[in-house]
């Protein structure tokens, strides 16, 4: 039998043939990357046993922690009662009982699911669906996009198109014509002599005045994130969402809420959209949570109202779909997951402990480096700021890899993003363990801090 790989080769296979999302190769590549060997819980665990707290969960992902062996036992079940079935042609417990959940949980009438691999795909899928309704409609103008700078909703193209990082609209060529980015919606950005409802006001207006510039007879949707994750934990100010959501309304826009992230309970709720922020979108797309992180799936789920503008000539004929939609047994893993989630009253126990949570993250603004500690939900995000005067330094831009590397030295995993640390651990985290994973916070901070003197 062959012998395993020792760490050693397997970093040495991965340097050589893996490339890894959204990194610059050449730096991963220079860099002793952490090899996961085990996870359990709340916790990971490298290829010598040491144990680190698993501070994104995942990629916001992992909602009811690691080694759950029901969920083991469900795929297995499913793979081995029925692996695949083609979405084309055939109906699936799996799928069909899924389907009439998410209708359950999606707010108002978002009683039609479309089932993809991913965040991306949904997100594309809801764009499409945009494209292919204005068209039924006879409005084969009315597709552009309305779109927020540092919004994140995925890498394939159109997704990648709407999304509004730096990187993505400066490295690549996006679907430039279709997409208008609105102006950063981050509270923490308003000048100092401007209140949090004047900046609301500000942030509204950026939308009528995109709407009158370039005509509501030309945009079809506007797409947000209740909170802008991987942009950095942006929270719009407080009447953002309804107000923006009653605009597009009042245009015949619509508003396509991507809660990829914020779904499954990360913000204490199936959705956010209704529950936390009032407002029911046109569609609402969800992956991550939907099965834990445990295996890939996606959903774009569309109004009713929709369903019936997507009609075209007496047919709804909408020419998209992948080989793996609705996949039996990632549609089996979600179930599973939700079972958990609801049994466990995890959904419950995140209401109850994220006020402690934003409570213990917005005591680290005490350290002088520390400009803006920010979130909602299970999610956290530290901004570093160094100048006094709100200029960005170039130290600045070290700020997250510094943290980060003096939280995995004391065993915390972080996502460092330039001056900026996030993290959004498994729903299921406890008291104790919230406390851990700031106090090692608190402590890699002040020993960055120490560097800043
Ligand atoms: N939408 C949002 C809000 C996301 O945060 C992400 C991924 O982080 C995506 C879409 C893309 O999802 P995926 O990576 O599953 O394609």
């Amino acid at each position: 039998m062959q012998n395993s790989p020792s760490p050693e080769e397997l970093h040495a296979f991965d340097r050589e043939h893996f490339l890894h999302p959204w990194h610059d190769m050449n730096a991963w590549r220079g860099y002793d990357n952490m090899l996961v060997e085990a996870a359990q819980g709340i916790y990971l665990y490298d290829e010598t046993g040491r144990k680190f707290i698993d501070g994104p969960g995942g990629m916001w992902c992992v909602q009811i922690g690691y080694g759950q062996a029901e969920m083991a036992e469900a795929i297995a079940a499913q793979v081995l009662k029925m692996p695949y079935a083609s979405p084309f042609t055939n109906v699936t417990q799996p799928g069909a009982i899924l389907a009439k959940k998410l209708a359950d949980f999606a707010p108002g009438d978002l009683n039609n699911v479309f089932f993809t691999t991913g965040g991306s795909t949904a997100v594309d899928t809801a764009l499409r669906a945009m494209q292919f309704m204005n068209n039924s409609l006879g409005r084969p103008e009315k597709k552009m996009i309305l779109a927020r700078e540092k919004g994140y909703h995925g890498s394939t193209y159109l997704a990648a198109s709407v999304s509004g990082k730096e990187r993505d609209v400066t490295k690549f060529d996006m679907e430039s014509r279709l997409v208008h980015f609105l102006p950063n919606v981050n509270p923490y950005l308003r000048p100092d002599e401007m209140s949090v409802a004047q900046w609301c006001d500000a942030k509204v207006q950026d939308l009528e005045e995109a709407i009158a510039q370039l005509g509501a007879e030309n945009i079809g949707a506007f797409i947000a994130e209740p909170i802008l994750s991987s942009g950095g934990v942006i929270v719009p100010p407080e009447g953002y969402h309804k107000r923006t959501f009653d605009i597009c309304r009042a245009h015949d826009i619509l508003y396509i809420s991507d809660e990829v992230v914020t779904g499954f309970g990360r913000l204490g709720h199936w959705f956010s959209s209704q529950a936390v922020f009032d407002i029911e979108p046109d569609i609402i797309t969800c992956a991550k949570g939907l099965t834990s992180g445990y295996l890939p799936l996606g959903a774009c789920i569309i109004s009713d109202r929709m369903m019936e503008r997507m009609t075209h000539r007496g047919e709804v004929l909408f020419s998209n779909g992948y080989t793996y939609s609705g996949h039996p047994v990632s549609c089996a893993a979600a179930l599973k997951n939700i079972e958990i989630l609801e049994r466990d009253n995890v959904l419950a126990h995140v209401r109850d402990i994220a006020p402690y949570f934003q409570e213990r993250l917005a005591r680290l603004t005490r350290y002088p480096i520390i400009g803006d500690a920010r979130g909602a939900g299970l999610i956290g995000c530290i901004e570093a700021r160094l100048s006094k005067d709100g200029s960005r330094l170039e130290d600045e831009r070290k700020i997250g890899a510094m943290i980060d590397q003096a939280c995995h030295d004391r065993g915390l995993i972080v996502r460092p993003l330039i001056n900026m640390c996030v993290f959004s651990p498994p729903l299921v985290i406890s008291r104790t363990q919230v406390n851990d994973l700031f106090d090692i916070l608190g402590q890699a901070i002040e020993t960055v801090c120490e560097k800043f003197d």
